[in-house]
């Protein structure tokens, strides 16, 4: 074995690991919990009366802060920032390639003369103009002007990593037109207000403001440090493209909630000290079904803070991985075979008055207005499905959907059998006229939805969209994507839906129907027109894809073709109307994230290529030659003849060696030459696709046949470490 063998020497670092114990600075949370985030204790500590009331305001009601105060907010988190040590600054934004960018400045600034000041105004504070030209643009930049700008985001406090001041910020070009995952979220955070806000004051007329509330739940993989360099494929695209299923997979279901190993522990232990000094209120942690699989999730936060947390935490436990010798894989779905993971998004609405108004309540007149926000967000899943499927597509996403206990691609709602019930009473009980006597009946009925629901007993893990209580529970979204993506759409197509309701009713009151009669009969509209969507059955099944076809539900196996969604009209439309993208901007989008998909599956099938040719079959060709020897040998030995019987299994080993190897080469040709092929096409779909029907396919037949000679070939002589070794070591 050749010295360099990285899976020998990985395997020999692994059985030396020692657990890196560090403590948190105190054995109580809240001593540090927040104290690397300008929070509002800080911004009174640090910010003069008038700046911190403009900070306020700009958080509370979105009100501009003007030049003088900014630069007063500036000083302030300057001081506070170089009272905990920090020397530089950064804007810190969400480009459209998925991952979070920085671009450090010191503060410092030199006089001349061997003198210098630390300087840090409202300009700095306000807007940047980073070297952004190699972030994904769709071609905006090109189109108008090459410039992107960042800008302060007030409703995300600034932070410090290590010893610089980070300051959320959303991307925008020159001509405003979002170049980021924020500035569309924080425009349907927007139009959601108001939508659902004007719901409200048929209920509630102190109600001022709707929140959107987020809860994520972070899956991830941990793979040993010295195993992912041994590994080009989980390197360079984040998953294993080969390696045969292990004896043991996941069917023991042992992992799940068993106990955390303790590397393991310590690692996240590591990370949440480091995400709570952050602010990001991280709660709960245990293993998830897969080996070597763990789930991380907060405590939910308003939406636009949420978003951000989730990305600094990402961020975070790759950082502290490195210093436990492990890494974090984010990808859907790194091991075939076994459990991909997911970003379940959590999802509900708040008033401004402590109302959660995806919370059954105690009193009529509250469950009415449950009910119209829990029917409109049915009718815009159902209306909008397409979108919502498009929000969550991705290379690493299409491996994840409908294999392995994931929900499928077709979105489908599930909300218990209580609750469908209720609205099946619903539908066959609101009469066009409501006699006074079924209107109280009903009402009664309503409000007796028994609190025992809130326990959240009934579950359906197979549904990609569950009401789980007080909450919808999105878990569709892929364990690497920016919850934004998801998130902007949902509370895109929920604002869109909560307008048409209120014209619907609106339109009855005006024909002089009665408030309450209005709002139940369009709540039974909505009821009938969204039932397709409603599905509580087994979401795994195959009698559930042709049920759903029947249906009419949209079913879009991989991401080329879920992305035509933003090319609808009715998509175009809802996305100007709700003021979240313009046409433009869904162009863009549409078009970076085609192109995302393109590199992806590239990326990938270079890997694979460059794995089969010079790991697999050079592996397979040395143990190849051991068994020639030693054929030959016992030919030498016995003579040809009488060899003959002492040689039946080697030469048939080196037979079907030569096959597998030859089909391995054939392949890795084959599509080396589809690669070509795609890679001349211009359209941005049709290369996408190309790569999704004539490039991915040769990848899981290359996965087959090396396969087949990781069984055949010598243990010992194998390079690349094996999936029982990803999987069981830690
Ligand atoms: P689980 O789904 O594991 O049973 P929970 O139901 O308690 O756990 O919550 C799961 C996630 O849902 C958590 O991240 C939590 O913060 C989030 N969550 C709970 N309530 C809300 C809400 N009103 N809005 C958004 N997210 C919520
Ligand atoms: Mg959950």
């Amino acid at each position: 074995m050749s010295t360099l063998n990285l899976r020998a020497k990985a395997l020999s670092d692994v059985m030396g690991r020692q657990t890196k114990e560090v403590n948190p600075p105190s054995s109580r949370i809240s001593d540090y919990y927040g104290v690397n985030v300008f929070n509002d204790q800080a911004m009174r500590m640090f910010l003069t009366v008038d700046a911190y009331n403009a900070v306020r305001s700009a958080i509370d009601r979105g009100e501009r802060i003007d030049r003088r105060l900014a630069d007063q907010v500036a000083s302030g988190m300057k001081e506070w920032a170089a009272s905990k040590g920090a020397t530089h600054y950064t804007h810190w934004f969400q480009p459209l390639n998925g991952s979070s960018a920085e671009k450090h400045d010191a503060f410092f600034e030199p006089l001349g003369e061997g003198r210098s000041i630390e300087r840090f105004d409202g300009g700095m504070l306000v807007q940047q103009e980073p070297d952004a030209s190699s972030f994904p643009s769709g071609g905006i930049r090109n189109t108008f002007e090459a410039r992107g700008y960042s800008a302060w985001d007030p409703g995300s406090p600034a932070f410090l990593i290590h010893n610089t001041l980070c300051i959320p910020t959303i991307f925008v070009s020159w001509t405003g037109e979002a170049l980021d995952f924020k500035t569309p979220l924080l425009r349907s955070i927007r139009a959601l207000d108001e939508a659902a806000t004007a719901v409200c004051q048929y209920f509630d007329k102190d109600v001022k403001k709707v929140i959107a509330t987020l809860g994520w739940e972070q899956e991830y993989f941990l793979i040993d440090e010295s195993f992912y360099y041994a590994r080009p494929d989980i390197m360079m695209a984040g998953r294993a493209l080969f390696g045969h299923g292990p004896a043991r997979g996941q069917q023991l279901e042992d992992h799940y909630f068993g106990s955390i190993p303790d590397r393991t522990h310590a690692f996240m232990r590591e990370f949440e000290t480091e995400s709570l000094k952050l602010g990001i209120p991280v709660k709960t942690r245990h293993n998830e079904v897969a080996p070597n699989q763990f789930e991380c999730a907060p405590v939910y936060e308003e939406m636009n803070l949420a978003v951000d947390h989730n990305m600094l935490l990402m961020d975070v436990m790759e950082k502290t991985a490195r210093k436990h010798d492990l890494r974090v894989l984010f990808h859907e779905k790194p091991y075939s075979g076994v459990n991909g993971s997911g970003k379940h998004n959590n999802w509900s609405l708040a008033t401004d008055t402590g109302v959660n108004l995806l919370r059954p309540a105690k009193t009529p007149k509250e469950n009415i207005q449950f009910l119209a926000f829990f029917t409109n967000t049915i009718a815009a899943v159902h209306a909008h499905a397409d979108v919502l499927r498009a929000s969550i597509a991705s290379a690493g996403n299409d491996h994840r959907l409908g294999a392995n206990e994931a929900p499928p691609a077709i979105i489908s709602v599930f909300i218990g059998g209580y609750l469908s019930g209720l609205l099946d009473d619903l539908e066959k009980n609101i009469k066009a006229t409501m006699s006074p006597a079924s209107k109280t009946e009903l009402k009664l009925d309503i409000g007796r939805i028994p609190q025992v629901m809130l326990d959240n007993t009934d579950r359906n893990r197979t549904s990609p969209f569950a009401f789980t209580g007080n909450k919808f529970e999105f878990r569709a979204p892929g364990s690497s994507a920016n919850c934004a993506g998801a998130m902007t759409v949902m509370n895109t197509i929920v604002a869109a839906q909560l307008r048409a309701f209120k014209k619907d009713v609106d339109a009855l009151v005006d024909k002089g129907v009665k408030k309450d009669e209005a709002i139940l009969r369009t709540i039974r509209d909505l009821i009938v027109h969204s039932k397709p969507v409603r599905f509580e059955g087994n979401g795994y099944s195959d009698a559930w894809k042709e049920e759903a076809a029947k249906r009419k539900l949209p079913n879009f196996p991989d991401t080329p073709r879920a992305l035509d969604a933003w090319s609808r009209r009715e998509t175009i439309a809802l996305f100007r109307d709700t003021g979240v993208l313009s046409e433009t901007e869904i162009k863009a989008r549409h078009g970076i994230e085609l192109h995302n998909y393109t590199l992806k599956v590239q990326i990938e099938s270079r890997v694979c290529a460059d794995m089969a040719l010079n790991h697999v079959l050079p592996a397979a060709v040395q143990y190849q030659n051991r068994l020639i020897e030693n054929v030959r040998g016992l030919r030498e030995v016995m003579g040809a003849q009488a060899a003959e019987g002492a040689t039946v299994t080697q030469v048939d080993l080196i037979r079907r060696i030569s096959e597998h190897m030859e089909q391995v080469r054939t392949l890795s040709v084959g599509m080396t030459k589809a690669r070509k092929a795609a890679n001349t096409i211009t359209d941005e779909r049709e290369r996408a696709i190309a790569y999704c029907d004539t490039v991915k396919p040769f990848m899981d037949q290359i996965r087959y046949h090396s396969n087949k000679l990781e069984l055949l070939v010598d243990d010992e002589l194998w390079p690349l470490p094996k999936m029982r070794e990803l999987l069981f070591t830690r």
